[in-house]
């Protein structure tokens, strides 16, 4: 949405969690005080428990009146859920219910993950430095539709000891153009070019996803790139070459297993933030959910040793996405490759020679980084 039809006040709901949750989050809320104290930005902010955190306050993973928060927040940033004391509860009122609820009244169809290499961490990739050095691809998967979700499904008994197990992968078309226009609309913000991926060879749904996204490209966006790949030559081409990339859109199912293949090129789980996006209302605002991709990590929970950087990306991706704040984006990512690059590590990104530090203290430095960048 263009600055100047922007909300004067931007709400975002902020749901620790569990776990590291809070601990993540507690050093996002840090670097939000600097925007607004140093750059004038104001947020409004409402903060609420969700997942286990909410069962033990409210008996449920996600209130009604979180619901509604979060239906009226411009974004949504996410901790973790999750967590041992909770893990004999049954599924449907587990802390991770709280989380599926949330996404599908948000009606959440898009979800985007970066896998971005940063300079100082290029040795953290289980691929050769030359083959990832820069790295800075997007995945956008498709998060309502496809197998996880179509009908017919269930397991039939047939008798004498056989079984038969039935999915069904479904796509219609407005389904996969709303998705593809999110593609496209980051692409021309990023490297101008889509790469659509898909089974067309073998999958009258793939036939359906090419012809539905070529469409989409001719009519709208003709001016930015479009290919096309086979899902397996995908996998294979993600590890071989992965810098040709710049946005790939893909289906819920190839999504999920490209997605972390692609993040496993950056080497670390406590750096990949992500973010999923909703159909936009009637005044352009998508709704949006941002979080990092790693769980709650009760190992580690307690001890501020978590790497809070996954949960400060996931927050300067809402600003680009949500709230077209670029430059501050911009800005924020830069003091955390200043960060990294003078030696500063929390424990899961580690190497010798490199300077151990708790979440607070890489919060300390970040906020550092910014204040120095300010002037
Ligand atoms: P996890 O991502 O929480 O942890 C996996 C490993 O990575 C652990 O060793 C952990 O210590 C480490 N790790 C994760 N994030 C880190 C960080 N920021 N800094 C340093 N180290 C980090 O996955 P898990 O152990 O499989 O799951 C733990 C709990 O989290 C479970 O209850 C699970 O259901 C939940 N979970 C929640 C989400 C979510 O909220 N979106 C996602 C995945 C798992």
């Amino acid at each position: 949405m263009p600055a100047h039809e922007m909300p004067a006040q931007r709400k975002l709901l902020i749901l620790p969690g569990d776990g590291i949750g809070p601990e993540v989050v507690r050093q996002v809320r840090r670097v939000i005080d600097w925007l607004s104290r140093r750059r004038g930005f104001a947020f409004v902010i409402e903060e609420r428990p969700v997942g286990g955190a909410a069962i033990d306050l409210d008996g449920v993973p996600l209130s009604d009146a979180t619901l509604e928060a979060a239906l009226a927040a411009d974004a949504v940033l996410l901790g973790a859920v999750g967590g041992p004391k909770w893990d004999g509860m049954p599924f449907d009122r587990r802390p991770e219910a709280g989380l599926l609820r949330l996404r599908r009244e948000l009606a959440l169809f898009a979800n985007l993950r970066p896998a971005i290499v940063i300079d100082a961490l290029v040795d953290a990739s289980p691929l050769k430095p030359e083959l990832v050095r820069a790295l800075d691809l997007m995945i956008v998967r498709e998060l309502t539709g496809g197998v996880y979700f179509g009908e017919p499904r269930g397991i039939a008994d047939l008798g004498d000891g056989e079984r038969r197990a039935v999915n069904t992968q479904v796509y219609t078309s407005s389904e996969v153009r709303r998705v593809a226009r999110v593609a496209f609309e980051l692409a021309a913000r990023r490297g101008k070019r889509v790469c659509s991926v898909e089974k067309a060879n073998v999958m009258e749904t793939g036939v359906l996803w090419r012809e539905e996204v070529t469409r989409v490209h001719a009519d709208e966006f003709p001016a930015l790139e479009l290919t096309h790949m086979y899902a397996d030559n995908c996998a294979m081409q993600l590890v071989r070459n992965p810098r040709q990339f710049d946005v790939i859109v893909t289906d819920n199912l190839f999504g999920d297993m490209l997605s972390d293949e692609a993040a496993m090129l950056t080497g670390s789980l406590g750096m990949l933030p992500s973010a999923s996006l909703g159909a936009p209302d009637a005044a352009g605002r998508r709704r949006a959910l941002y979080e990092p991709v790693h769980g709650s990590a009760p190992d580690i929970a307690g001890r501020d040793i978590a790497n809070p950087i996954a949960t400060l990306l996931s927050f300067t991706m809402m600003l680009r996405y949500s709230f077209d704040l670029a430059a501050e984006a911009d800005a924020i990512d830069a003091a955390v490759h200043t960060v990294l690059k003078g030696g500063m590590r929390t424990a899961d990104i580690m190497s010798p020679g490199m300077a151990r530090c708790s979440t607070t203290v890489m919060g300390d430095a970040i906020l550092r980084a910014l204040d120095k960048q300010a002037g």
